[in-house]
């Protein structure tokens, strides 16, 4: 049986790294990436997210969320003020009035209709719009500022989304990222046991040298890793003009 090339740095050497649930992951040996092998299409990974139903009226922890995007939109106020900002994968909506309110011309997408409905409520004076990332990719904006927290480990097909980051963002303009670390030192020993370690949702880890790489491959540069103490990257990466 032949092992498909690693989606992050085209490497061929690719082999069984661990077991859950009844899903298999794979690990490349040069950068490290792991993702599901056979990786589900995104068909099947929809059902999974059948049961997160969210009304226009009510979203859960709404006053907490909003606080912590406050705080995580300030620490990135020098890229938001004055600028085309979207948050890729909005949910709520929380994000994008975040920075809406430091100056920013804001934009959220997300598949899930009820959130985009909350947030069309809630956040009325920003852009939403509930696409899919080709439905995104088909209107044509283009962003200063890219922000994707928690996106990136949950979708099969990594180049797509490259792409349509690579697409959107602006010569010169920034991308912000979060996923879960498994190169992390506080990953246990058996990564089983890693509360992120959640398949199907999460069809993919990365590790702080892989995600670098994946950037560098699809035009950007990487300006600042944030330091993390739980198993988390964050990555500020710039696109080459
Ligand atoms: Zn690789």
């Amino acid at each position: 049986m032949t092992q498909p090339p690693c989606r992050v740095c085209g490497d061929s050497h690719t082999g069984f790294f661990a077991e859950k649930d009844g899903y298999a992951y794979a690990r490349c040996a040069a950068c490290g990436f792991v993702f599901l092998d056979p990786m589900p299409d995104a068909a099947a990974l929809a059902g999974q997210y059948a049961g997160e139903a969210i009304g226009a009226e009510a979203y859960p922890k709404a006053a907490s969320r909003f606080r912590r995007a406050r705080v995580k939109a300030l620490r990135l106020v020098r890229y938001i003020r004055g600028n085309e900002t979207i948050d890729l994968g909005c949910g709520g909506g929380f994000m994008v009035e975040a920075m809406r309110r430091l100056g920013a011309r804001a934009t959220g997408v997300d598949v899930n209709p009820g959130a985009i409905a909350y947030a069309s409520r809630r956040f009325a004076r920003n852009r939403f719009y509930c696409d899919d990332l080709a439905g995104f990719e088909g209107r044509g904006l283009a962003f200063d500022f890219v922000y994707a927290s928690e996106v990136m480990e949950h979708l099969p097909d990594i180049g797509a989304f490259m792409g349509l980051i690579a697409r959107i963002t602006r010569p010169g303009g920034h991308v912000y990222v979060t996923t879960p670390d498994i190169g992390h030192w506080r990953v246990p020993g058996d990564v089983t046991e890693w509360d992120m370690f959640s398949p199907p949702m999460h069809v993919q880890f990365f590790n702080r040298r892989c995600l670098g790489v994946l950037f560098e491959r699809h035009g950007f540069r990487v300006r600042r890793r944030f330091f993390k103490l739980k198993p988390g990257l964050q990555m500020l990466a710039q696109r080459l003009a």
